[in-house]
């Protein structure tokens, strides 16, 4: 029987990761759920998943959910950093699923890391974040990456096993890769014409034509920033160089990724845009679990199409492709800009084209330093949040 952890339990992924869980009765069992304001959602999923522990944002929350679940089942309730820190790491747990949106999952991620324990990453933000940092401290203490993101776990699921072993630290060359294919589908604006992104509405944003997801990266996904995002975590999941990276816009989504080795073969991972397939690859690993997601339909499927990315239409992800091979300072001030443009544009504060006029400004407006601490990296965060909310207030709508 394993023991897991679910930090971010009430959102999308955490779901679709209980809903595998549930098809497994007796194998696996869950030692703690976290989530942040969501408190009906939280006890719902106490009432059927009886986690040791529950850990919510505030102590407002953690006293609702308490108030909700009295009487009805054991669970301890927690609150805030410290809390989430601990279920992260517990000595109780082998395997946490990250799972919390945005670079507040950098802390409770990096101490699961830290434990050395199987870590089922779909938080790309706390990677995009710290980078090389978060590589080194999986290296010092043997802790396992597993890649929940779609595209990372398809090329994962492509590598050959010795490379599996060396997520962080492989050297594609050496295992005759000649470079990843990230495929996206280019989102729900593709097709549309230029002139006419700058009026499109946070629900037409959020509306992604083949995958259900939380709002945020719905918007990433909107502005092509996700695959920019995705760009840079597969640079240090894969330990890429720039050639050996390339982006390509696939609209069906049924390959989820590719890789071309020197022999000229190409292998691509296919299957439902249906997250609870990676999610169950990363929890049965190296065995295959069900997922509840069927195959596909090759008599119904007729076409798989592949388009260049656009950069007039997607200037977020030329920003994060500049940003990845600038250095961390870029990357991790390019996220922190870009959660405060989301949530602005989500807000009505912003238009849809200005989140990459946020990211462009408050890059052009910092200055190259050395981030390889976590201290240097959290100043970063919090001084681009500050420009990035600064040009809001003073171009916002
Ligand atoms: P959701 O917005 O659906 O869920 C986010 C979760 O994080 C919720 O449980 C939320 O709690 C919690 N949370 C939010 N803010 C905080 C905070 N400040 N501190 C602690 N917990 C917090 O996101 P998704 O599930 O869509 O995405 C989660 C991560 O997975 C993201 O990094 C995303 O990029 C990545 N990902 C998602 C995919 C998807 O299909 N959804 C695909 C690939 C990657 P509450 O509900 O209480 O607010
Ligand atoms: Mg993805």
């Amino acid at each position: 029987m394993r023991t897991i952890t679910i930090l971010g339990a009430t959102g999308s992924i955490g779901q679709n990761t209980l809903d595998v869980l549930s098809r497994h009765p007796g194998d696996f069992s869950v030692y703690a759920l976290t989530a942040h304001s969501q408190v009906s959602a939280m006890a719902e999923l106490c009432l059927t998943h009886q986690p040791k522990y529950a850990v919510m944002g505030s102590s407002q929350a953690a006293n609702d959910l308490k108030e909700q679940l009295s009487g009805k089942v054991s669970t301890v309730v927690l609150h805030g950093l410290e809390a989430l820190i601990e279920v992260s790491q517990s000595s109780d747990v082998d395997t946490v699923m990250a799972a919390i949106v945005g670079a507040a999952g950098l802390k409770p991620t990096l101490a699961a890391i830290d434990a050395g324990k199987t870590v089922l990453l779909a938080n790309k933000e706390a990677l995009v974040m710290s980078g090389q940092l978060f590589i080194d401290h999986a290296q010092r203490s043997g802790a396992k990456i597993l890649p929940v993101d779609s595209e990372h776990n398809a090329i994962f699921q492509c590598l050959p096993e010795a490379a599996q072993e060396q997520v962080g630290a492989m050297s594609l060359n050496e295992h005759g890769v000649d470079y990843l294919l990230l495929t996206g589908s280019g989102g729900p604006f593709r097709d549309l014409p230029v002139d006419k992104l700058e009026q499109q509405t946070p629900k037409a944003a959020c509306n992604h034509p083949n995958w259900s997801m939380g709002q945020k990266i719905s918007v990433d996904s909107a502005t092509m920033l996700n695959k920019g995002l995705e760009y840079i975590e597969a640079r240090w999941l894969f330990n890429c160089t720039e050639p050996e990276l390339k982006v390509v816009i696939h609209p069906q989504s049924v390959i989820h990724s590719m890789v071309q080795f020197t022999d000229g073969s190409v292998l691509a991972q296919m299957g439902q845009p249906d997250m609870r397939t990676p999610i169950a690859h990363t929890l049965g690993y190296p065995e295959r679990l069900k997922s509840g997601v069927g195959g596909l339909d090759f008599a119904t499927l007729n076409e798989l199409t592949f388009r260049q990315p656009d950069y007039a239409r997607y200037p977020c992800l030329k920003l994060a492709i500049q940003a990845c091979w600038d250095g961390q300072w870029a990357t991790t001030t390019l996220n922190a800009a870009n959660e405060i443009a989301v949530q602005a544009f989500l807000d009505g504060h912003i238009q849809f084209t200005d989140i990459a006029k946020v990211c462009d400004s408050v890059l052009q407006n910092s200055t190259p330093v050395s981030a390889d601490s976590l201290e240097v990296l959290f100043n970063l965060d919090t001084q681009s949040r500050e420009k990035a909310s600064q040009w809001v207030k003073e171009y916002g709508l």
